[in-house]
């Protein structure tokens, strides 16, 4: 007995069926995917990485307005 399996699309939230023809889970679609993976660039760009972008941000909060 198998039942089919179904996942929610986390980028709209759709139901998606899992299985080996659906190449774009667990999203619904490719734009559903190319969506959920601009975003999560997008997310990764906001976080500085390198000890040099930490400084930079420290350093502006200090400086003066004036
Ligand atoms: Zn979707």
């Amino acid at each position: 007995m198998s039942q089919p399996l179904t996942v929610d699309c986390p980028t709209c939230g759709a139901p998606v069926e899992w299985n080996e023809k659906n190449a774009y889970r667990p999203f619904c679609s490719d734009r559903c995917k190319l969506i959920d993976l601009g975003a999560w660039a997008a997310e990764e760009h906001k976080i500085p990485v390198a000890p040099d972008a930490e400084d930079e941000l420290f350093s502006g909060e200090l400086e003066p307005r004036h």
